[in-house]
């Protein structure tokens, strides 16, 4: 293995959507040596297409959330990206499921009477989870914690309530045909990235900062940290003087567990059109969210999360399949079984370099996404979704962050460019 450029100006730790932004902006500061450093063999992280049939698959991120504010639809429109931009149908999917007309438009206001107890909650002083607004004993209680497993990768008791309210959601949602994973590799095409280089430690006692890689030692003069709250938690990179702080609003904000299967499916599905959502079971948290024909693709996306995902990892992809079958079959009829197959499935918890799937902030926490962002000394940035303080748990979140964490970077160096520092 080729040992890497021994001295930069700037490290930046990770290739994910936040690493890749931040190398971009980076590469602007005119003649600056910049080294990233992914401890995968490939770049995006937590956003990574695949192929394993005749379209591409996301394993990761594959909405643009917020797409009319998203800063990454311009740039993949101007790369040459198709924008598929059906709505998707997240909440009135019970009808089509089996429930009655009359149980929808009950869930329906049930969701948003909880919504609007979510935002009044949030307003009083003390933080408090997700699961105290329920009504108890509420009809919708059970599937309004399932799709807390889909929307924060947690049970809603984990779930902060001030945190929540913060997230910002325009409602628009597009995707990209080719995959989104596509386009973060687009974009960290020409980017110096040394892959197979997982950090060690970070020792920044001297004037210049050295990390530790598997792959041999580097010095810069700033590094920015963009791995996973989980990483940091569990201080898999230790740090010189050791930074706790860190840690401890790393642990504020975890890794809430989401995984996918991907099924093909072969023949018509009479009276269901393309982008369709279904929904296993309304009365289990332990259910599965399952996009019929996605992007017209002969395929069924299934999505689960929190503890539920968890255990399915451990017992592996055959188990997933199995689960999916059956609430497909009860929803469908038995005859879709010997229609389906699986494709492809991930396992974001055990994957090393993750941990989890996206951050939620535990009740108490909110403020936790501001004190891992701050840099330390001017020297020690970090960046990455949790670090977001309005679109974390997403890839366009990230991506602001490596942007924010860049400029304040090239500030430290006396390094912005004019423009900015005339405005400053
Ligand atoms: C199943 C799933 C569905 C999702 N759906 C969506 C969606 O539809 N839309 C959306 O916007 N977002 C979605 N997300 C979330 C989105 O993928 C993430 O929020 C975003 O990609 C995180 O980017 P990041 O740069 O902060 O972190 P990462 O992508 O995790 O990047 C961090 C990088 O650091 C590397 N690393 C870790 N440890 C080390 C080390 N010691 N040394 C060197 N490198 C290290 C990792 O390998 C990784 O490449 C989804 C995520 C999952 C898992």
């Amino acid at each position: 293995m080729a040992a890497l450029r021994s001295e930069v100006d700037v490290a930046v730790i990770g290739a994910g959507a936040a690493g890749i932004a931040t190398a971009r902006r980076l590469a602007e500061g005119d003649g600056l040596s910049v080294l990233v450093l992914e401890a995968r063999d490939r770049v995006g992280g937590r956003v990574h297409t695949i192929a394993p049939a005749e379209f591409p698959l996301d394993r990761g991120a594959e909405w643009l959330h917020s797409a009319d504010r998203n800063p990454l639809s311009p740039i993949a429109q101007h790369l040459g990206f198709s924008l598929h931009r059906r709505p998707p149908e997240w909440v009135s999917r019970l009808s089509r499921s089996g429930a009655s007309r009359e149980a929808e438009a009950d869930w329906i206001a049930t969701r948003e009477a909880h919504y609007r107890a979510r935002k009044k909650a949030a307003a009083e002083t003390a933080d408090r989870s997700l699961a105290s607004v329920l009504v108890p004993g509420g009809r919708w209680n059970e599937l309004l914690d399932a799709t807390s497993t889909w929307g924060n990768g947690a049970e809603l008791e984990h779930v902060s309530v001030k945190d929540y309210v913060s997230y910002e959601d325009s409602g628009v949602n597009w995707r990209l045909r080719e995959g989104y994973g596509r386009l973060f590799e687009k974009l960290a095409s020409g980017l110096p990235v040394a892959l197979d280089a997982a950090v060690s430690s970070i020792d920044h006692t001297g004037r210049l900062i050295r990390i530790e890689t598997v792959r041999g030692s580097v010095t810069a003069k700033r590094v920015i940290v963009t791995v996973p709250t989980s990483i940091l938690a569990a201080e898999a990179i230790r740090f010189d003087p050791p930074l706790p702080e860190k840690a401890e609003a790393a642990a504020g904000l975890p890794l809430g567990v989401d995984d996918k299967l991907f099924i093909s499916l072969t023949g018509a599905l009479p009276g269901i059109e393309p982008d369709i959502y279904l929904i296993g079971s309304t009365r289990s948290r332990e259910t599965m969210s399952y996009q019929v024909r996605p992007v017209d693709r002969p395929a069924i996306y299934c999505f689960f999360g929190g503890c539920f995902a968890a255990a399915l990892e451990r017992e592996g992809e055959g188990a997933m399949f199995s689960f999916a079958a059956e609430e497909l079959a009860r929803i469908l009829g038995n005859d879709i079984r010997r229609r389906i197959a699986p494709l492809a499935s991930t396992a974001w918890l055990r994957d090393p370099w993750s941990r989890g799937s996206y951050s939620y902030a535990l009740p108490g926490h909110a403020e936790d996404r501001a004190r891992l962002a701050a840099p330390v000394d001017d020297r020690l940035f970090f960046a990455g979704e949790a670090c977001s303080p309005n679109f974390f748990s997403t890839a366009h979140g990230a991506y602001m962050t490596g942007m924010a964490a860049a400029e304040a970077a090239l500030a430290s160096l006396g390094r912005l460019p004019t423009r900015v520092q005339v405005t400053a």
